[in-house]
């Protein structure tokens, strides 16, 4: 018997698997993939560190949650940079002065409008499959207008990228712990229960009842990923593809995240596309998805041996330090 079963080797996972076993506790974490850390995953493709499920960059305005990531990688300083293409031309994104400079108008509610129609309607259509007004605010908040000339994709104060990726950093967080990878909580939920005596669970909230009530929905993506004999293809690390005919949102060239060893010739890029099935990646916050989220969250509480965070145990889209805040908080709840 042990202390804690933590289901998920993502970052939430990791970061309570490790919290745990540095308090004294026995842990083993079960994944149900064949590989640790979860979306953060990334693959060494000649000296660049490609994500397989989107590119990732650590940014976090907490000095606790910068001090924890810095105890399993060494962080290079890394802002990131997007760029926006519209009708052939590329703009500086997020919108921001230059971005007013390049369409050619003053700051003001017809520039704001203008900005909105080439940068955010189509792409938003695209990602969403519905136009901008039905869009739960929060999402479209989250890339605003800037009054400024920062250019920069994120304004926190911690930003990076691990040196030799997210994979070595997890493997890192989970040093000493037993993982068994390829292996499916809710194949068999009796048999893990009865292992241990609580469970920390960071997957889908509706599969872990059977989804009982409906699956509560998302949007998804599929990655195209390919080396191209070029050596710099679009000179920046995101490009977002706005016009609406054009079928994918955006495409990562890897070697502009900056890492030292980079392919000479050629390049590696990722074509990223919006899709109705596939991975659960954006939760759609709408009306019948938050009711039946908090039926399937009232349930939670018939289970007392269960615990439940994460991304997809908490139906929201986290940013990597939110998600280790999470599972932080969660972790040392357990003895404090
Ligand atoms: C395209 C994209 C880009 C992103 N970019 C950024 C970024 O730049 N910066 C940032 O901070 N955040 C970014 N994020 C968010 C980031 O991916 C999440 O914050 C993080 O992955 C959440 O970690 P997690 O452990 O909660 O979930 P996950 O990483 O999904 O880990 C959960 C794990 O649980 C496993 N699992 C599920 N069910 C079971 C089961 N039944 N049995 C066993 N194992 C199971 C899964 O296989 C998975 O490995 C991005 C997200 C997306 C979709």
């Amino acid at each position: 018997m042990i202390d804690y079963l933590i289901v998920g080797a993502g970052l939430f996972g990791a970061t309570c698997a490790r919290v745990l076993t540095d308090t004294g506790r026995s842990v083993v974490v079960i994944e149900r993939r064949g590989h640790i850390a979860g979306n953060c995953y990334d693959e060494n493709w000649s000296g660049c560190y490609v994500n397989r499920y989107g590119g990732h960059i650590f940014h976090t305005s907490s000095k606790r949650i910068w001090e924890f990531v810095n105890r399993f990688a060494e962080f290079r300083q890394y802002e990131h940079r997007v760029k926006a293409q519209f009708q052939g031309k590329t703009y500086s994104f997020p919108p921001n002065l230059t971005t007013f400079d390049q369409i050619g108008m003053k700051p003001g509610p017809e520039a704001e409008q203008r900005i909105r129609e080439m940068f955010f309607a189509g792409y938003t259509t695209k990602q969403w499959a519905r136009p901008l007004h039905k869009v739960s605010a929060s999402v479209v908040g989250r890339i605003p207008i800037r009054y400024t000339y920062d250019d920069r994709y994120f304004s926190d104060r911690y930003q990076g990228l691990p040196e030799y990726g997210y994979t070595r950093m997890v493997e890192k967080m989970l040093a000493g712990i037993p993982v068994e990878l390829n292996t499916d909580f809710l194949s068999d939920v009796e048999y893990w229960r009865g292992k241990a005596t609580k469970v920390i669970y960071s997957g889908p909230l509706d599969a872990l009842f059977g989804f009982e009530f409906g699956a509560l929905g998302y949007r998804s993506l599929r990655f195209e990923t390919e080396m191209l004999s070029v050596d710099n293809y679009q000179g920046c690390a995101t490009l977002n593809y706005t016009d609406l005919h054009i079928p994918w949102t955006r495409v990562m060239e890897w070697k502009h995240f900056g890492w030292h060893s980079q392919p000479k010739g050629e390049t590696i890029i990722t074509r990223e596309y919006p899709a109705a099935d596939g991975e659960p990646y954006y939760p759609i916050k709408d009306a019948r998805n938050t009711e039946l989220y908090a039926r399937y969250a009232e349930r939670l509480s018939e289970l007392p041996w269960l615990m439940v965070g994460g991304r997809l145990g908490s139906y929201r889209y986290y940013n990597m330090d939110q998600v280790i805040a999470q599972a932080l908080a969660m972790a040392t709840s357990q003895y404090e």
